[in-house]
């Protein structure tokens, strides 16, 4: 920490212009702890000119991005949250920066925090860590921490989940390492509790994973998904991954587009159409231009639909049906904020109809829409019509009168990419009671469920037969959360306990289809995610049935019915990730070893059964599945 003698050589440096001026502290430190207590009442200037959320430059999109598209280079506007704890690394209550390189076996000393300035130094106690000093790992170090700071208080936020996100390990700091090694590759790793960012050499020099925003904002994607449902892990259905790869690439793009400067550039270079704007909706220049030879990796543009893809097993294929989904989601409403803006202005207002604040506009509308229906999502086993179903109650229950039409466009566009049947259209847009009561044997408060896992047993426990719970399932409620989410308006919505509970059901494979595993044990996962208000009124129930006999009520028959259903799903697509040679034992998991050799899908043996999942990460190099469906993937995953 910066002693008084030191603080004057800095003053004088200051005179002669070099280092960069440090912000000047106005506050004492108590203040701050005051002001951080009240920061949820404070708006965005207010935080910022008080230092709650500290300056820090970061890349719009990535250094290619940078050089190639006039005012899309340095973000000079981005901050990110401060907080009491933070400390030399970066460290901070949920992340810890830890920049170890394997290929190098070097561990670079880590960016100093200056408590007297509230900011980031180099090591010599001096150098700002801005864009001037690009070329510094600690700059490295200081602007992907700043990112995942930012995109983590994006999820936590009111107009997002509402609530503080667990990670899938035990701990409670996620480590960032910004030069893992040498390597086309980056991914999140649940067992290393980590992001390993890797650097490699390309025509135009060293690409720098840990610089693309999008990149590590993918990878992050997957960190935060695995921490809200850590069973889609142990998955092989094609969405199920695919969801993932989705959940990476939503957060790239949503955390591009909040971004005042940055929507500016993308109008500007579309000229208003957003269905030219590949900036926006292109995802890794930089990578894609390195590795693939493309103008991006993966887009929101594309036209890709479940029927194209069907018997597709490849997740980041799978992926682009969804993101190009919500990307149809997000030109239609920034069409219906253009509208609007027209609209006022014919009715007399002085302004002029303005697309930037359309687009403006537009940014909370798509947080609250893409990220708060995560909560409604099923412990296990997710499919893309899932989510959209979610994406669609949440929308009701937010916007119940919906005088835009809303739900219809979404309802249009999910339909278009095959993830919802045209089947689905009429009893989504029925009018009807917004919330009914589950139907139950015996009432539990609220307060009670929430209380603890095991008030939530009980209420599960006495209810088995209303829940279709199995009476022999062993039921797991991996965790309660409470959320407080807010509509865009600042309104608050009803405060959600979710409640997610699991059971496993034995399966056999027989069978040739099953090679080297016929004959063994496994398990499907089944369970439901129950969202109830305050008042016990049923905000959301999603459940992902087994084939155990539950009763003869209809109900009882039908969950039976797609419980079979799911069990033969499962049955086919372990047979399939067989015979396409995707199932393998995974190796090792030391921190930063690239593993070349781990296969997509893993299988490890629990009590006597194989449980088979997807891999730690993919590592994709020279993948025979992807040569084999000719395209070069992000080489990233979990
Ligand atoms: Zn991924």
């Amino acid at each position: 920490m910066a002693t008084s003698a030191k603080k004057k050589k800095n003053s004088t440096m200051k005179k002669i212009g070099t280092p960069r001026e440090k912000p000047e502290r106005k506050l004492t430190r108590a203040t701050m702890i005051d002001l951080y207590q009240a920061r949820q009442y404070l708006g965005l200037d207010t935080l910022k000119e008080t230092g709650l959320r500290m300056p820090v430059r970061v890349y719009f999109k990535d250094p290619a991005v940078a050089a190639s598209t006039e005012g899309a280079g340095i973000d000079e506007d981005f901050t990110t949250p401060w907080e009491p704890g933070l400390a030399d690394g970066p460290t901070s209550a949920r992340f810890a920066v830890v920049d170890y390189d394997a290929t190098k076996n070097v561990l670079t000393p880590p960016a100093i925090w200056d408590a007297r300035n509230n900011c980031y130094l180099a090591p010599d106690r001096k150098t700002v860590l801005d864009d001037k000093v690009k070329k510094l790992y600690q700059y490295h170090q200081l602007s992907v921490w700043a990112t995942v700071q930012n995109t983590l208080d994006f999820f936590e936020s009111r107009a997002g989940l509402g609530r503080r996100i667990s990670w899938a390990f035990e701990g409670n700091r996620l480590i960032i390492v910004p030069h893992a090694g040498y390597g086309e590759n980056a991914y999140y790793d649940r067992g290393s509790k980590s992001l390993q960012l890797y650097w490699f050499e390309s025509e135009k020099g060293t690409v720098y994973t840990c610089l693309s925003t999008d990149i590590v904002n993918h990878e992050f994607g997957h960190a935060v998904l695995d921490g809200l449902r850590p069973y889609y892990y142990e998955s092989v259905l094609a969405q199920t991954a695919a969801f993932h790869e989705f959940m990476g690439d939503l957060t790239a793009l949503l955390m591009a587009f909040r971004n005042n400067a940055f929507r500016k550039v993308v109008l500007k270079e579309s000229n208003g159409e957003l269905s030219n704007a590949q900036l926006l909706a292109g995802l890794a220049r930089e990578f894609g231009e390195a590795t693939a030879n493309a103008p991006y990796l993966r887009t929101g543009l594309n036209k890709r639909t479940m029927q194209d893809l069907a018997g597709n097993l490849e997740p980041h294929a799978l992926s682009e049906v969804l993101t190009g989904a919500i990307f149809d989601i997000l030109m239609g409403v920034f069409a219906k904020h253009q509208k609007n803006e027209v609209s006022r202005a014919k009715a007399g207002g002085s302004r002029r109809p303005s697309d930037i604040r359309a687009l403006a506009d537009t940014v909370p509308r798509m947080q609250m829409l893409a990220i708060q229906p995560l909560d409604l999502l099923p412990p296990c086993g997710v499919t893309f019509r899932d989510y959209a179903l979610a994406v669609l109650r949440a929308e009701q229950v937010a916007n119940p009168a919906d005088p835009s039409g809303y739900r219809e466009l979404m309802v249009d566009c999910f339909i278009k990419r095959g993830v919802l049947d045209e089947a689905d259209r009429a009893p989504l847009m029925a009018n009807g009671p917004v919330f009914r009561r589950p139907a139950l044997d015996v009432f539990h408060p609220v307060d009670s469920i929430a209380a603890s896992r095991g008030g939530a047993y009980r209420f599960l426990d006495d209810n088995r037969t209303k829940l279709l719970i199995p009476p022999s399932a062993d039921i797991d409620v991996p965790e309660i959360v409470r959320a407080s989410k807010r509509t865009r308006d600042g309104l608050p919505l009803p405060q959600q306990t979710i409640v997610q509970y699991l059971w496993r059901e034995e399966l056999v494979l027989e069978g040739e289809r099953f090679g080297r595993f016929a004959g063994e044990r496994t398990t499907m996962l089944c369970g439901a995610t129950m969202v109830l208000d305050q008042n016990g009124n049923l905000i959301h129930w999603v459940r992902k049935p087994g084939t155990a006999a539950i009763g003869t009520s209809q109900a009882a028959l039908d969950e039976q019915a797609e419980g079979v259903r799911r069990r033969n799903e499962l049955l086919d697509t372990i047979a399939a990730r067989i015979a396409a040679g995707m199932v393998g034992e995974s190796i090792g998991g030391e921190l930063g070893l690239l593993q070349r050799a781990t296969p997509p899908f893993t299988v490890a043996r629990v009590d006597g059964a194989l449980r088979f999942g997807l891999a730690p990460h993919f590592a994709l190099d020279d993948d025979h599945e992807h040569d084999r469906t000719g395209e070069r993937q992000w080489q990233i995953s979990f």
